[in-house]
C-alpha cells in the first residue's frame, strides 16, 4: 500500500538508537527523542536564533535550506513567503517574528517561493523558546510539506469543473454564465442567445476511425468554436462561452447578439467552420454540425430550461434532416407534457409494484470477498419495459415522489440485510449501502431511519447510505447537522461518485464520513492514462490519511483491478466482479471464499520489449520519489517493487528479478554505483537493466555510470511519460542486444 505523506504519522521512520531503560536518565531520552526530531522526522524543524537565523535544523529543514545539519554556523532560509491568498506578509506578521515576540503560531498554511522559483505550500507551527528568566532566546519553527496535496486538490477541483478532454468549462460553470448573461440581458433589454451543438453522426466517426480520432475531433471542434466566439466579439461584445456538457453536445452563450437575425448568422458561421476537414492521426475527417438555438430577451429565464430549449430546438435541426439548424419553437414545449405522463406513471409504479431492488457487490481488495453490496433502484414498465434510474430518479426527485421511494428502496435494503445476516450465522452478512437523494436530507429522513430499523431489525452498523458532493454542498451546514445525526445512529456514510463535484478533501473533512467512493470516470483511466492514476492515488492517500475507506466504482477490467490493488485502494465495485442482481443470487456470492472477475486475467506477455510490461525495482531513499516514479510506472502497467537502500535492493533484486532497476545514485550507505557494481559482479543479475537516477547531472558521474553498464541515465525531476518511455526503450535494448534476431 502507498500513502501520500499528508497528516499521517510516517511508518518509515530511520531506527531510533538502543535506549536502555534502566541506565538512562532523562537526558539520554531527550538525546533519543532529539535524535528522532534530527534524523528522521519527515517535519522540517528548526531552532532560530532571536534575529531568525536558524542556529539548529533537523535533517528534513536542511535537505529544504540546503544548509548545514544539525551543528554549523547559523543559516537564513532563503525562500520569500505569502499567504495562501498571495498578499505578502508584513514583516511584523511572519510567523517567525511573531513567534520571536512571544506569540504561538499554530497551523498556519502559507506558500514558499524558492529562488529556483520552485513553490512549496507549507503548515507552519511556532514557539518562542524561553530562558529560565523568562528571556527570551529564539524560536522553533516546524513546517510540513502539503505540496502535494495542495496540487491534487487542485486538479480535482479544475477537473470538476471542465471537461478533460478540451479544458472547456462543464456544467456547473456554465450554467451560472448562462445566469448572469441573462441576468444582464434583462438589464440591458438585449437578447441572449443559447447555441447547442452536435455533430453529425459522431458515434459512427468513433466507431469508423477509433476513439482517438474521436477525442482529436472533439478538441478541435471545441477550438474552432471559441476562436468563432473570440472573433465575433461585435456580436456579442459582452462575452460569448463555450461548453462541453455532454459526449459531443458543445453550447455556445453568446450576449447582445442582434434577435433571431443576429443568431441566425452565428449559426451560419458556425455550420461553415467546419467544411475545412479536421486533421487527427490517421486521416483527415470532413465533419457536418447541427445547431439548435434558443433566443431569449428580456425575462429571467432559468439557465437549466434555456439549456433544455437549446437541446430540443437540436433535436428538431438533426431529425429534419435537410436543414442544419432550427430553432426552438413555442409548440416544443407540448413535447414536454410527455414528462407529466411519466410523472403520473412514477406515482403509481410503487403501488403496482413495478419497482424492484437490484444489488450489486462491493469486493475487498484485501480477501476477495464480497464485504458489501449496493441497492440500486429498477422501474420495469409495464409498456416500456426496465428504464434506467438516470432516466426517472430526477424526474422522481423533482416531483418529490423520491421521498416515498426512497424510504421503500430503504426497507427492502434492509430487510434484505437481516435475512442475509441470518445466513451462515451471520459470517458472511455484508455491509448494505442505500443511496440518498437531496430532497431525502432532511429531519424526516432520520424518523425513517429509526422506524425502518426498528420495524426490519436491521443492525445500523450494517447500513450505509451514500451520498453525493452536489448534494451535500448545497447546504453545508444543515448536511453536515443531519450526517451527524445519522451517524450517531449507528449508521456509516459514503460519499458517492467523488471527484466529480467541487469540494476539497480537505473540506470534506468536515462531514462524518466513513468512506470515499472514487467515480467512475477516473477509475476508466487507471492503467492507460498517468494523470488519472496520479489523481486516484493522491485521493486514495488522503482519504487514507483522513481515515477513510476507498471504493473505486465501475471497475471492469482486470488491469483496472491491478492498478487499484498496486495503489491500495481497499474495495472494488463494478461489473468486472458482478453485474445488480436479485438479492437471491447475492446470496451464493457471500458464501464464496474468493470472488474473482467474470475474465480470465490476461498472463504477463513473455519477454518484457513491450510498453509497460514487467517488473521494475525502485531503489531511492526519497519516498516521495519511490511515489512518483511508482505512481508513473503502475499507470503504464509495470509491475513494481521498492526499496530504500542498497543493501535492501540488492536483496530485493535477487528475490524477484525485475526486468529493470530504477537507481538513485546517492544514499546513504550503499550508493547507487555500489549496487550496479554488485548486480554486475554476479552472474544471476549481471544482465539485468539498470537505469540510473540523480538529482543532478554531472559529467563525471555520468561517465561513471555507463562504465558500470547503465542503461541509461535519468536526472530528477522526471516526468512520468519520460519515465516510462525511457524505461520501457532501455529493456527493449537490452532484450535486443543479448538476443538479435
Ligand atoms: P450510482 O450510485 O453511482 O450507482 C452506480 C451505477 O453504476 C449503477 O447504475 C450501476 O449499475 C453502475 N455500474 C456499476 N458498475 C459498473 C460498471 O462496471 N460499468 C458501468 N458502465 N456501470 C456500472 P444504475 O443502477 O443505472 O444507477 C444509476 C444511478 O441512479 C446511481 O448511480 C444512483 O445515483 C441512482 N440511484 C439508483 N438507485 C437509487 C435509489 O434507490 N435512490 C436514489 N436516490 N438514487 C438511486
Ligand atoms: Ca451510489
Ligand atoms: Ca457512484
Amino acid at each position: 500500500m502507498i500513502l501520500l505523506e499528508v497528516e499521517a504519522p510516517d511508518r518509515r521512520r530511520a531506527p531510533i538508537p538502543p535506549f536502555n531503560t534502566e541506565t538512562s536518565d532523562l537526558s539520554a531520552l531527550a538525546a533519543a527523542a532529539e535524535a528522532v526530531i534530527r534524523e528522521s522526522m519527515t517535519e522540517m524543524v528548526a531552532v532560530s536564533d532571536l534575529t531568525g537565523a536558524f542556529t539548529m535544523m533537523n535533517r528534513a529543514m536542511a535537505a529544504a535550506v540546503g544548509g548545514p545539519g544539525a551543528s554549523g554556523s547559523p543559516a537564513t532560509p532563503a525562500w520569500k513567503h505569502r499567504r495562501v491568498d498571495g498578499k505578502a506578509y508584513a514583516a511584523a506578521d511572519l510567523p517567525l517574528t511573531r513567534a520571536l515576540r512571544g506569540e504561538v503560531v499554530t497551523d498556519e498554511e502559507m506558500i514558499l517561493t524558492w529562488p529556483g522559483g520552485r513553490r512549496q505550500c507549507v503548515v507552519v507551527n511556532a514557539t518562542t523558546v524561553f530562558d529560565s528568566d523568562g528571556r527570551t532566546l529564539g524560536a522553533v519553527v516546524m513546517m510540513r510539506d502539503i505540496t502535494q496535496q495542495r496540487n491534487a486538490e487542485a486538479t480535482l477541483a479544475f477537473q470538476a469543473l471542465h471537461d478533460g478532454l478540451t479544458g472547456l468549462p462543464g456544467r456547473h460553470l456554465f450554467v451560472e454564465r448562462v445566469q448572469r448573461a441573462i441576468n444582464r440581458g434583462v438589464r440591458h433589454r438585449w437578447s441572449t442567445a443559447l447555441l447547442a451543438v452536435k455533430i453529425d453522426g459522431f458515434e459512427a466517426i468513433n466507431a469508423q476511425f477509433g476513439h482517438d480520432a474521436g477525442d482529436q475531433i472533439i478538441k478541435e471542434v471545441g477550438k474552432r468554436l471559441q476562436a468563432c466566439i473570440r472573433a465575433s466579439d461585435a456580436v456579442s461584445r459582452e462575452g460569448g462561452h463555450v461548453a462541453l456538457l455532454g459526449g459531443d453536445d458543445f453550447f455556445l452563450l453568446c450576449e447582445r447578439i442582434g434577435g433571431v437575425r443576429g443568431a441566425t448568422s452565428m449559426a451560419a458561421r458556425i455550420v461553415g467552420l467546419f467544411e475545412r476537414p479536421i486533421a487527427t492521426d490517421r486521416r483527415a475527417i470532413r465533419i457536418a454540425v447541427h445547431v439548435g438555438i434558443r433566443v431569449v430577451r428580456g425575462a429571467k429565464h432559468n439557465p437549466n430550461v434555456i439549456i433544455r430549449e437549446a437541446t430540443a430546438a437540436l433535436r428538431l435541426a438533426r431529425e429534419s434532416g435537410a436543414a442544419q439548424t432550427a430553432f426552438f419553437a413555442e409548440k416544443m414545449r407540448s413535447d414536454q407534457t410527455a414528462r407529466f405522463d411519466d410523472e403520473h406513471a412514477l406515482g403509481t409504479a410503487l403501488e403496482r409494484g413495478e419497482l424492484r431492488v437490484a444489488f450489486q457487490p462491493k469486493i475487498s481488495l484485501a480477501t476477495d470477498r464480497v464485504v458489501g453490496v449496493e441497492a440500486l433502484l429498477r422501474w420495469d414498465h409495464p409498456l416500456r419495459g426496465a428504464i434506467p434510474p438516470s432516466s426517472f430518479i430526477p424526474l422522481a426527485e423533482a416531483t418529490g415522489l423520491i421521498v416515498p421511494i426512497g424510504a421503500w428502496v430503504l426497507r427492502q435494503a434492509c430487510e434484505q440485510g437481516v435475512r442475509w445476516h441470518a445466513l451462515n450465522g451471520g459470517l458472511s452478512a455484508p455491509i448494505v449501502s442505500v443511496n440518498l437523494s437531496a430532497r431525502q436530507l432532511d429531519s424526516s429522513l432520520l424518523r425513517t431511519l429509526r422506524s425502518v430499523l426498528a420495524e426490519t431489525g436491521m443492525d445500523p452498523t450494517y447500513l450505509c447510505l451514500e451520498v453525493t458532493e452536489s448534494m451535500v454542498m448545497s447546504d453545508p451546514e444543515i448536511a453536515i447537522g443531519m450526517l451527524h445525526q445519522i451517524k450517531a445512529l449507528g449508521i456509516a456514510i459514503s460519499m458517492d461518485d467523488f471527484g466529480t463535484g467541487y469540494s476539497s478533501l480537505a473540506y470534506l473533512r468536515r462531514f462524518p464520513l466513513t468512506e470515499l467512493k472514487i467515480d467512475k470516470s477516473f477509475v476508466d483511466g487507471l492503467g492507460r492514462d498517468p494523470e488519472s492514476t496520479a489523481i486516484v492515488a493522491a485521493v486514495m492517500g488522503m482519504a487514507h490519511a483522513m481515515d477513510l475507506s476507498v471504493v473505486a466504482e465501475g471497475v471492469e477490467t482486470s488491469a483496472q483491478v491491478d492498478a487499484l490493488r498496486a495503489l491500495g485502494c481497499d474495495e472494488a465495485q463494478g461489473y468486472y466482479y458482478a453485474r445488480p442482481q436479485a438479492a437471491d443470487r447475492i446470496d451464493a456470492l457471500l458464501s464464496q471464499p474468493r470472488l474473482d472477475g467474470d475474465r480470465a486475467r490476461a498472463p504477463r506477455p513473455e519477454g518484457a520489449a513491450e510498453w509497460g510490461s514487467g517488473t521494475i525495482v525502485i531503489v531511492d531513499d526519497a519516498p516521495e520519489v519511490r511515489l512518483h516514479a511508482r505512481m508513473s510506472l503502475t499507470s503504464a502497467g509495470f509491475g513494481v517493487h521498492e526499496a530504500e537502500s542498497g543493501e535492501g535492493a540488492i536483496e530485493l533484486i535477487r528475490r524477484v528479478r525485475p526486468d529493470c532497476v530504477l537507481l538513485d545514485m546517492h544514499m546513504p550507505g550503499m550508493s547507487g554505483l555500489d549496487v550496479c557494481r554488485v548486480l554486475r559482479a554476479d552472474a544471476a543479475t549481471r544482465d539485468v537493466t539498470v537505469v540510473m537516477l540523480t538529482a543532478d547531472g554531472k559529467a563525471a558521474e555520468k561517465a561513471e555510470a555507463f562504465s558500470l553498464e547503465a542503461d541509461d541515465y535519468i536526472v530528477k525531476p522526471f516526468v512520468p511519460r519520460d519515465l516510462v518511455s525511457r524505461i520501457s526503450a532501455a529493456i527493449r535494448r537490452r532484450a535486443e542486444a543479448s538476443d538479435p534476431q
